[in-house]
């Protein structure tokens, strides 16, 4: 569904991406763990091109991703951000369809019932008029991930999306996405949880020194640590 081939991101000389070559597959569920500032969240952005690649190339189903079609490309990889990035201004029900309409894939009023219904299944239909400031940071951000899903995306990106929240609210936002992952859904998320990487994870990718260094089912990854540098960083996160 994605190839990455030979990607590279230098911000002012500093090479930050060196390389990186990753395919993911369809219903893929990819963890992707590393040091602070290796280029996880550098990365993510040069998939849907909210940062344009130093070189290399990404392909989402076998078409190049360039500016071009950018918006569709993006409609079909949803992403989450660590800090939700909801519109403060709009209603949770508006921050859901806005995109669709402006987009022109629904009308308003079909836009309106997916919503409802999305909403429905996350518990929070009552919330539908609310602003964002009116709920919590988990609430904040399962309807971050709704608002993804409305556009029926074919994937998601997730860069760190428990990170921001307090810790009695992280598991309702990681029983979401474990849903999605067990209804098929393919995902590449930037995490912390190792809990999560080892149990809803088919494959676990540490990005180090701006290269893939390791690529495992979470098995092998965490059994068998057998690069350094991954049994180092593993030590400070486990
Ligand atoms: P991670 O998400 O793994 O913590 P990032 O991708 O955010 O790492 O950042 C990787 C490196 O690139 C860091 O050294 C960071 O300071 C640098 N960087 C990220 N974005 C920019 C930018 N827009 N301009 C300059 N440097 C940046
Ligand atoms: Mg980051």
């Amino acid at each position: 569904m994605i190839v990455v081939e030979n990607l590279k991101k230098s911000y002012a000389g500093l090479d930050v991406l060196k390389g990186i070559n990753l395919t993911i597959n369809k219903g893929d569920v990819v963890c992707l763990v590393g040091p602070s500032g290796c280029g996880k969240s550098t990365f993510l952005r040069c998939l849907n091109r909210l940062e344009e690649p130093t070189s290399g190339h990404v392909y989402f189903e076998d078409k190049e991703v360039t500016e071009k079609d950018i918006n569709k490309i993006r409609a079909k990889m949803g992403m989450v951000f660590q800090h939700f990035n909801l519109f403060p201004h709009l209603t949770v029900k508006r921050n859901i369809t806005l995109a669709p309409t402006k987009l022109g894939l629904m009308s308003q009023a079909a836009a309106d019932a997916k919503a409802m219904d999305l909403l429905a299944r996350i518990g929070l239909a009552d919330k539908a008029d609310a602003y964002p400031a009116m709920l919590s940071g988990g609430q904040k951000q399962r309807i971050a991930i709704v608002r993804a899903l409305a556009m029926d995306p074919e994937a998601l990106l997730f860069d760190e999306p428990t990170s921001a929240l307090d810790p009695e609210m992280v598991g309702e936002v990681l029983e979401l996405m474990k849903e999605l992952a067990k209804g098929g859904m393919t995902m590449v998320v930037v995490t912390h949880e190792m809990g999560f990487a080892r149990e809803v994870a088919n494959r676990v990718i540490f990005i180090d020194e701006g290269v893939v260094k390791v690529d495992r089912p979470p098995q092998e990854f965490f059994a068998n640590p057998d690069n350094e540098r991954l049994r180092t960083f593993l030590s400070k996160v486990l």
